[in-house]
């Protein structure tokens, strides 16, 4: 049984992340989701709030279940017994960075490979932060995410602009 983590900040899941999710289930018996605890970055969801989305997003696809997860990657490989950590490419600027990590991860942990799905063409331009910077001047979501996940982004931002 070959089980991948896919490590992310996931804020929120975009139409990029669902596609990659989407195609790792059909390569590897179990996709483990894990939603990065980030500090460094203020994150729009709190963790669990990033989990739950990811969950009702990818409920029809059985043998992928979402996990929060704090700390290094090929720890949280570890602790779920997966063999394979999963990383989306957009464009040669994810390169630079993915490649360092992968490396580091190689070394970190020599059981542990990575696995680098490359995005569908329509979903190349798309991340979390651009989906966000858009939401934040009112513009058409509809391309960058299912309308579970646009009503959450609007909601919290309305909320937050109130603040
Ligand atoms: P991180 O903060 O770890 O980069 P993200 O949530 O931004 O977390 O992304 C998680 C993973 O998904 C990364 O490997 C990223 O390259 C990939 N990814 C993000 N958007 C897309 C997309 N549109 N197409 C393919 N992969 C993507």
């Amino acid at each position: 049984m070959v089980i991948a983590v896919y490590p992310g900040s996931f804020d929120p899941a975009t139409y990029g992340h669902l596609d990659v999710i989407q195609r790792a289930s059909v390569s590897f018996d179990k996709v483990i989701v894990g939603v990065l605890h980030n500090s460094a970055k203020s994150p729009l969801f709190s963790v669990e709030e990033r989990v739950n989305i990811l969950e009702k997003a990818t409920k029809d696809i059985p043998n992928v279940i979402i996990k929060p997860f704090n700390g290094l990657s090929v720890n949280f490989a570890r602790e779920n017994h997966a063999q394979v950590i999963i990383r989306g490419l957009r464009a040669v600027t994810d390169f630079e960075y993915e490649l360092q990590m992968a490396q580091t991860n190689r070394v970190l942990a020599p059981d542990v490979d990575t696995v680098f799905l490359t995005t569908s063409l329509e979903y190349a331009y798309l991340s979390s932060t651009i989906m966000k910077e858009v939401a934040y001047f009112g513009g058409d979501l509809t391309k960058f995410a299912p309308a579970e996940i646009i009503e959450a982004v609007k909601s919290k931002i309305a909320n937050r602009v109130q603040e």
